[in-house]
């Protein structure tokens, strides 16, 4: 070979391999990411009026702007999660909170736990009625007590001595999710209770809210500037549920997880199957173990193991660099992300491609 050739031959070589990196290359990870849900389930064009479409879709832009404006500013993935979903326990469209769903006695008992990626630590809540954040009720489990998880009066009266704000219980009464329980009950053939003492009266005309088949629950997994995830989830649970029922939102492994470097998960949807396939730490431990991606491991577990046992709802997940997937075996599930520098991606249905919403409602 001369020496034309031979210079050729390396050069072409030389490109052959820098073409492999950069394939190979994993894209650059975000500065912060964040990731939100608000529910999954029989969430249909046809069920859902434009009206409330539009109100879903401006609630999941308004969560993505509150975490992103903290994000932004170097704060902490964990003060990202738990502002975004006291935003969501606030507002009556979400399954958390005000708008809770109604247990068969007619009360609403609320569930929340989060979880900080640096260090494992956890805190969960059951069964609350007064307490108007859960989601702080379990940061404060967390932070300021020994515990991991705190149910119902001993939880309501470890909140008061941590001064979070306690309101009336029909603080969180909505007509929708009353409607939703009579209407549950008298498919059960079960008694309708009376309603809430504070309750506003019936309405005249009854409202014509879509069958969200009980979800609705919130979840957020942010990750920070500093390369730490956080996840917490939040819910009234499932309509008409009795015996002190708890779902997987407050089970940490189950509802929500997260371990800095790994994963963040938050899910929604029949919580005795997430429970049963543990569906938070499923995932993790996939993507740990077996290197797989947060989407690879979000769908093995939800469209494998809950599929297979007939469980339905989904996921959010964020991996160890911030790269966030969402995952679901039910029509629709409320979700959105952000990432630095990105464009805000708000979803509802199944089969919906990439929404950019940079202003307004544009669709
Ligand atoms: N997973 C929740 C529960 O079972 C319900 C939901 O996500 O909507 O309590």
């Amino acid at each position: 070979m001369n020496n034309m050739k031979r210079r050729r031959s390396i050069l072409a070589l030389a490109s052959l391999v820098l073409l492999a990196a950069c394939a190979a290359a994993p894209e650059p990870a975000p500065r912060w990411s964040i990731v939100v849900h608000g529910g999954a389930g029989v969430i249909e064009r046809a069920s859902l009026t434009p009206e409330l479409e539009a109100q879903y879709r401006t609630a999941m832009q308004r969560a993505l702007d509150t975490g992103g404006e903290i994000l932004e500013n170097d704060g902490a993935s964990l003060d990202a999660v738990e502002a975004v979903i006291r935003e969501m326990e606030d507002d009556p469209l979400f399954n958390a909170g005000r708008g809770a769903v109604f247990t068969a006695e007619g009360r609403n008992e609320l569930d929340a736990s989060i979880m900080d990626g640096r260090t494992r630590a956890a805190g969960a809540v059951a069964g609350l009625t007064r307490t108007l954040h859960p989601i702080s009720a379990a940061r404060a489990v967390m932070e300021r007590s020994r515990h991991v998880m705190l149910v119902g009066e001993g939880a309501e009266s470890f909140a008061r001595t941590q001064n979070l704000e306690e309101v009336e219980p029909s603080h969180f009464f909505t007509e929708r999710r009353w409607q939703q329980l009579e209407a549950n009950l008298r498919a059960n053939n079960l008694p309708i209770p009376q309603r809430p003492a504070g309750a506003p009266p019936p309405p005249r005309a009854e409202g014509a809210w879509p069958d969200d088949h009980q979800f609705g629950t919130v979840g957020v997994v942010a990750y920070d500037s500093r390369g730490n995830i956080a996840a917490g989830t939040s819910t009234g649970g499932t309509t008409g549920k009795r015996w002190g029922r708890v779902g997987d939102a407050p089970i940490i492994g189950a509802g929500t997880y997260a371990q800095n470097g790994v994963c963040g998960v938050s899910a929604t949807g029949t919580g005795e199957f997430f429970i049963r396939v543990g569906v938070a730490r499923a995932i993790c431990a996939r993507m740990e173990f077996n290197g797989e991606s947060a989407q690879e491991a979000a769908n093995a577990v939800i469209h494998g193991e809950v599929t297979a046992m007939a469980g339905d709802g989904g996921v959010i997940v964020m991996d160890g660099q911030g790269r966030s997937a969402f995952s679901m075996n039910t029509p629709g599930m409320y979700r959105a992300r952000l990432e630095a520098g990105g464009e805000p991606d708000v979803r509802i249905f199944v089969d919906e491609e990439v929404v950019v919403i940079a202003s307004g409602l544009e669709r």
